[in-house]
């Protein structure tokens, strides 16, 4: 089977770089907060552009102590989109604050010029998480002026643009934090969970330090209510020697796959959905959309060539049982088009040790489904 990620080939790779940092890592007996994850952050920063990262225990936190070094708190309502990952709008409710879901547009990316009107019409919002989704730039032209223009502070989740730019800018540089994911599927992945947040503001860098290690401004002075969210020193050293040393590479080859799929795929019934010209995607997915009540049916027709899929995501966030339990909002534009994608879309293998020929059976598979 073709399947959605490769570790074991992965593991076939980075495997030496990977054992020497964990013997590495051990040998020296420090393990949290120590030299590895000074030195990962110091490079990660370098690596994307921005002059501070703080890492965390995963991606989810690192949205959630975005928001909180932001000043976000109870009540206060925080815009977002209904298509992600169920940890974007995790971390807003999580804080007690409020999501206020704005519509996508047919790519499944937050509609920016819904988002502005949202602002527009409702002057208690004063928080923003967008997403980068599926590796996707979102218009970062479009977040700076709004944020200019509205002085709304932004997250912005990259979990899945690490390596994607607007115009040749790395995204996460139009908010005030990036918050990124180091989950193992991602494009920069750990070997368990981990994060980052990511900002050119020191004094933001410095309060998202002391909230990840229990609210301490030093050893046993404790400021705020904190957390314990710390990536651990075997992580880093791992994400240091055998992750950002390849990243670029990766990357490189999932966009070479994606030209393959966007030359190759010739369906009617299989829409493709191209980023913005603008956007160098990093192509965490390979999306596509099928009629809606054909979407299994597709699903299974490729399973049977011996290809496996995926859906990012089933549903829209608001629609999810738990989100009965807290309140949210929805903006005026509604979220039809999001529920539209959530039904229609199918996730193809995408992942930088697909071979060539793999790439070729998958489009083939594609290519023949007759609906
Ligand atoms: C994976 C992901 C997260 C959450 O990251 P974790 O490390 O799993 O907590 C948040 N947002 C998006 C868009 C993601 O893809």
């Amino acid at each position: 089977m073709i399947a959605l990620n490769d570790f074991r080939r992965q593991w076939l790779d980075i495997g030496k770089d990977a054992t020497a940092a964990f013997e590495n890592t051990a040998a020296s007996g420090w393990y949290i907060l120590g030299d590895e994850v000074r030195s990962f952050e110091q490079a990660l920063a370098d690596c994307w552009g921005l002059r501070h990262a703080v890492c965390v225990a995963s991606g989810l936190d690192a949205i959630e102590i975005a928001l909180r070094t932001l000043g976000c708190g109870s009540g206060d309502k925080v815009l977002t989109t209904p298509v992600s990952a169920f940890a974007t709008t995790l971390a807003i409710v999580r804080l007690g604050a409020i999501p206020v879901f704005v519509d996508t547009d047919a790519h499944g990316l937050i509609d920016l010029q819904a988002v502005e009107a949202a602002v527009r019409d409702d002057a208690s919002i004063r928080y923003f998480v967008p997403v980068h989704l599926f590796g996707h730039a979102l218009d970062l032209d479009k977040l700076r002026d709004l944020r200019r223009a509205s002085g709304i502070a932004m997250v912005e989740d990259c979990a899945q643009s690490i390596g994607a730019t607007w115009k040749g800018q790395p995204t996460g540089t139009a908010g005030a934090i990036a918050a990124t994911s180091f989950y193992p599927t991602k494009n920069l992945g750990a070997m368990g969970d981990g994060g980052a947040l990511l900002t050119d503001d020191e004094r933001l860098a410095h309060t998202a330090r002391v909230l990840r290690d229990y609210g301490q401004t030093t050893k046993y002075d404790h400021s705020q209510i904190g957390y314990n969210s710390r990536l651990d020193e075997l992580q880093a050293a791992l994400l240091s020697r055998a992750g950002l040393p390849r990243i670029a590479g990766w990357t490189k080859r999932r966009r070479t796959i994606a030209a393959r799929y966007l030359n190759g795929i010739q369906n009617e019934n299989v829409e493709l959905l191209p980023p913005s010209i603008c956007s160098e995607s990093c192509w965490h997915l390979f999306p596509v959309r099928i009629a809606k009540d054909r979407k299994r049916e597709f699903m299974k027709a490729l399973w049977a060539h011996g290809v496996m899929t995926g859906e990012h995501y089933p549903k829209a966030i608001p629609d999810q049982r738990a989100m009965a339990d807290c309140s949210f909002e929805i903006a005026a534009c509604g979220i039809e088009q999001a529920r539209e994608f959530c039904g229609s879309e199918v996730t193809l293998p995408i992942h930088p040790y697909l071979t060539d020929d793999e790439v070729s059976i998958v489009i083939d598979a594609v290519n023949r489904w007759r609906s």
